[in-house]
């Protein structure tokens, strides 16, 4: 269940607990609040208000977190790929785009006046080949291992989610930048999204999935959120 306090949306789950937790989710700043079930509606919202002021000191921090510089996709760039950090090296040809992983060299081949919208649009979709092919890899690992089988994914270049379903449609869409985070995170997001089709909210019974699947999804997730995300430019329309 949601609601609006002071403009700010909060994601209220109801659990059998004695207090009430606030969380402050990375990276977007979503709110989300664990209370008793004998609360009323009107007391948990009393609650999140006095909770305001530092509500808006975890998501203007989050704002403010570490992201990748913008790319101008030059020579010793850091490049990461399922984890890894390599480091770009840029060579001219006239033959094709080519980008090839040799030891810790990202060795990306591009047309010599090819400007940085032109060298990023090529580099995405390399990423959505790492990331198909991971994908391709574990989610049906997951779907035999939990019984809950999508209809459809797809990848998306996306700025604040790892992951989104569609629950109607089975449907689930995986950020294109997972393919620079290591394979465990990956197979994290597609449990989570999983579980959306499932149950909906991020309450008890979904916890108890994550849990009972992936024990140590919690760690991960860590891992997940702490590590820097892209450079929040315009996106292009090859989304
Ligand atoms: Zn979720």
């Amino acid at each position: 269940m949601y609601i609006e306090v002071n403009g700010i949306s909060v994601e209220i789950t109801k659990k059998n607990i004695k207090n009430m937790h606030l969380y402050v989710q990375p990276p977007d700043g979503r709110v989300q609040v664990s209370a008793p079930k004998y609360l009323s509606d009107e007391s948990i919202i009393l609650f999140v208000r006095t909770k305001i002021g530092w509500i808006k000191k975890q998501q203007e921090k989050f704002k403010n977190q570490p992201r990748q510089t913008e790319r101008q996709y030059v020579s010793g760039e850091s490049f990461y790929v399922l984890g890894k950090q390599y480091y770009l090296q840029v060579t001219y040809s006239y033959k094709g785009n080519s980008l090839v992983l040799s030891g810790d060299k990202a060795i990306l081949t591009v047309r010599k006046e090819s400007t940085v919208s032109q060298r990023e649009a090529f580099v995405r979709e390399w990423y959505r080949t790492v990331l198909k092919a991971e994908i391709e890899k574990y989610l049906p690992k997951w779907e035999k291992k939990t019984g809950l089988y999508c209809e459809s994914w797809q990848t998306k270049y996306m700025t604040t989610r790892w992951g989104t379903c569609n629950v109607n449609t089975k449907k689930l869409w995986f950020n294109l930048q997972l393919a620079k985070k290591p394979s465990e995170c990956i197979e994290y997001v597609i449990l989570h999204e999983l579980a959306h089709l499932k149950v909906k909210n991020h309450g008890e019974e979904f916890v108890a999935i994550l849990d009972h699947y992936m024990p140590n999804w919690r760690e991960i997730k860590k891992t997940l959120n702490e590590q820097i995300l892209d450079y929040l430019g315009p996106v292009s329309k090859n989304e």
